[in-house]
């Protein structure tokens, strides 16, 4: 592991320093904990809003968002010259660059790097970027549904993130490699901080120019949020996460996901899919003994039978502490051929970076420092 420089990279940074210079951190103006965040002074991306006129500062937004260099000459060629006070002020944004920082970096053999993000009141969420060309992002730090098997629950929900704090995330990942695939599947739930997810999902579109089509939004789910994401000017492909297809066995596992009935939380998803023509994804994390039976298997395929997706099986990461382990590999062949036999697509998603605890279920909310 190593620690990380987050300022984004530009010829700029070397004019003149007359601004005030901030803590590396942010620390000075941390306030509480609680939302709403953006009352406080802008920083990270929001602050170049405040430093140029509306279409330079798209410019810079998005130059910064696909990890090219901001130079004058950049703006040249938008037909957007910089004044002479702007180029000034754009580089002294970046002697502070973006609002979060990356506190340490975790690569795995398999080329998956975790970061561990310092957020502005110190805090911390985990951001993962993968060989394959997508990052999963946090959306909260904690999370409040407490599945029983995952370690982004265990210590609750602390607080949303900003939709900056979203997207800066698609940036530190640029950094390392290239990312071209969004998935909203790490720390939090998205549907608890939804308007922020979508914002930054929206931002991911205009400013690092990866469509909606290539990012994913995990959910436990339930009926109003798909509704109100059917509704939303950017809609992102979904990824329900199911995990079993009994309502009152999903209660016990997923304790404080949304009640509605799980038939209609399936129709609703699927209604979205269609809606935007993409089928949904319903995951499923297989646990020995727990959801693994021949009659779990038959109530998701009951549960499934005529909607528009498929089945992704999650294999299970260990987690420190927690009394789950994935069943035998044959096992979960002979489940994934079952189901395939129902005439339901599915799949088995082998998580990336497990040796960095980078893999689902694996990021872990830690005390503020
Ligand atoms: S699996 Fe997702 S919804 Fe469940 S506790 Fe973990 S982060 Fe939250």
């Amino acid at each position: 592991m190593a620690a990380a420089s987050t300022r984004p990279q530009t010829g700029l940074s070397n004019a003149p320093q007359n601004g005030s210079k901030r803590d590396e951190r942010g620390r000075a103006a941390v306030g509480s904990a609680s939302l709403p965040l953006c009352a406080e002074e802008p920083r990270g991306l929001a602050a170049i809003d405040h430093l140029l006129p509306l279409p330079k500062a798209q410019l810079a937004r998005r130059l910064v968002a696909t990890g090219r260099e901001p130079t004058a000459a950049e703006f040249d060629r938008a037909g957007l010259t910089l004044a002479a006070a702007e180029r000034e002020a754009l580089a002294r944004w970046f002697e502070g660059g973006l609002e979060t920082r990356v506190r340490e970096r975790f690569r795995a053999a398999d080329g998956t790097v975790k970061l561990r993000l310092a957020l502005r009141d110190d805090r911390e969420v985990e951001t993962v970027a993968m060989p394959i060309g997508a990052v999963c992002v946090s959306t909260q730090v904690g999370c409040a549904v407490g599945c029983r098997f995952c370690a982004s629950g265990l210590f609750g929900v602390e607080r949303n993130l900003t939709v900056d704090e979203i997207v800066e995330q698609v940036v530190h990942a640029r950094a390392l490699m290239r990312i071209d695939r969004v998935v909203f599947m790490g720390m939090g739930e998205p549907s608890h901080n939804l308007e922020a997810v979508l914002g930054a999902v929206q931002r991911i579109k205009h400013e690092a120019l990866i469509s909606p089509r290539r990012q994913t939004l995990s959910t436990v789910g339930a009926v109003k949020v798909f509704e109100r994401m059917a509704a939303a000017p950017v809609r992102p492909c979904l990824a329900l996460s199911l995990h079993l297809a009994d309502d009152t066995r999903r209660r016990e596992l997923l304790p404080r996901a949304h009640k509605d009935d799980l038939a209609d939380i399936v129709a609703a998803a699927d209604a979205y899919g269609r809606a935007i023509r993409t089928p949904v994804q319903f995951e499923y994390t297989l646990l020995a003994g727990v959801n693994d039976g021949d009659d779990d298997v038959e109530a998701l395929c009951e549960l499934l039978r005529g909607v528009r997706g498929y089945v992704n099986f999650i294999v299970y990461n260990p987690v420190a502490g927690l009394p789950f382990a994935a069943p035998s590999r044959e096992r979960i062949v002979e489940i994934v051929r079952r189901v395939k036999r129902r005439d339901i697509l599915a799949t088995i998603r082998d998580s990336s970076g497990i040796d960095a605890q980078a893999a689902c279920g694996q990021l872990r909310l830690t005390a503020p420092r």
